[in-house]
């Protein structure tokens, strides 16, 4: 088959690589075979093809977390799915044994498999799903738009929630141009809240303005950040959702009123920064780590896009071949919205 395989770390060009004689996969016993129809680019799979921290990848590998197929294949036991459904795939596969599956946190398993990091992803031209990953979508929805859900659409909606975003809350967005950034303002929008997007691309601050930004500020230099949104909010503000990481953290932190919740879900300038306990507990300040989110919050935004609430914002489709130019135009910062690409 086609597919897009990671071959070694490093730049885009180097490391991965199209080719057309990629053995197809063959599905287990509760296990579909999708044959893929869109994929979508994430920051992940530019950590990923870098070398992720800690993690050790089997190469070739196929990148790709979002993924949009038809059931082509059934495994022997799968139960409901027919083959030509459309389905979206739920990006986490969960074992349901363990202590946090028991509780409904399929995303926190401790056994957790996330398509195109512990196993084959969309960049392909057919994945090996289990059947309890799909979701069946409505027939009005494009597979483009479909193919920004998955990880991007639903980390956002998850940082929402962690940030207990709501009526008249306020809240800062790092870098809002980008593939979540999209989904975090149309997400805190419907809630209504307060929004401020960053962006390098002051340009494009109407569009911002459209997906829900009351407020848009550029984001560099940060500290100009921090004294604009203080002299308006000399409170601080209720959240902030930073996947920028250490370059930005101080600022976020310093940006946030008593009580305030910063959630994590990047590391695009690194991994560790400098954190006052002191000011942590004397102001009352919630760190709030994530990833992805559950099942069932992907299951509500497709609720809100079918009925048009949220519009996944696609900046192109391309063939999967283009996947390194990908990659290096997503690194240069040079996409808005969600690259889409297809085999
Ligand atoms: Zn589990």
């Amino acid at each position: 088959m086609r597919a897009v395989v990671l071959r070694t770390h490093g730049e885009p060009h180097e490391a991965l690589a199209y080719r057309v004689d990629v053995p197809e996969p063959t599905p287990a016993n509760d296990e579909v075979i999708l044959r893929v129809r869109a994929t979508s680019l994430n920051r992940v799979d530019t950590v990923l093809r870098r070398g992720y921290p800690g993690l050790t990848l089997q190469l070739p590998h196929i990148l790709g977390g979002d993924i949009v197929g038809d059931v082509v294949v059934r495994g022997e036991g799968v139960q409901s799915l027919r083959e030509g459904t459309r389905v979206i795939v739920y990006p986490i596969v969960w074992c349901g044994t363990c202590s946090l599956c028991r509780k409904g946190l399929e995303h926190l398993c401790l056994r957790w498999q996330y398509f195109g990091m512990h196993r084959p992803g969309g960049c392909a031209e057919y994945v090996a799903v289990p059947e309890r990953c799909c979701i069946p979508i409505p027939e009005h929805l494009s597979d483009a738009e479909v193919a920004c859900l998955g990880v991007a659409g639903l980390t956002a909606y998850h940082a929402i929630e962690a940030a207990a975003i709501g009526e008249g809350s306020t809240v800062l967005v790092w870098g809002a141009t980008g593939g979540m950034g999209t989904f975090l303002l149309q997400l805190a929008r419907h809630r209504g809240a307060y929004v401020i997007g960053t962006t390098r691309r002051t340009e494009q601050a109407e569009l911002l303005h459209s997906w829900g930004a009351d407020w848009v500020l550029p984001t560099h230099p940060p500290e100009a950040v921090l004294q604009a949104v203080q002299e308006r909010f000399p409170e601080g503000i209720d959240a902030v959702i930073d996947y920028v990481g250490p370059a930005t953290f101080p600022i976020s932190f310093a940006l946030l009123r008593k009580g305030g919740r910063l959630i994590f879900c990047g590391i695009l300038t690194g991994r560790e920064t400098t954190l006052s306990i002191h000011q942590t507990y004397l102001r009352h300040v919630s760190l709030h780590g994530i990833y992805l989110g559950t099942r069932a919050e992907l299951q509500a935004l497709i609720g809100l896009v079918t009925d048009g609430i949220v519009r996944p914002y696609v900046a192109g489709v391309h063939p999967l071949s283009e996947a390194p130019l990908l990659h290096q135009r997503m690194e240069a910062g040079a996409i808005v919205g969600k690259t889409v690409m297809v085999p």
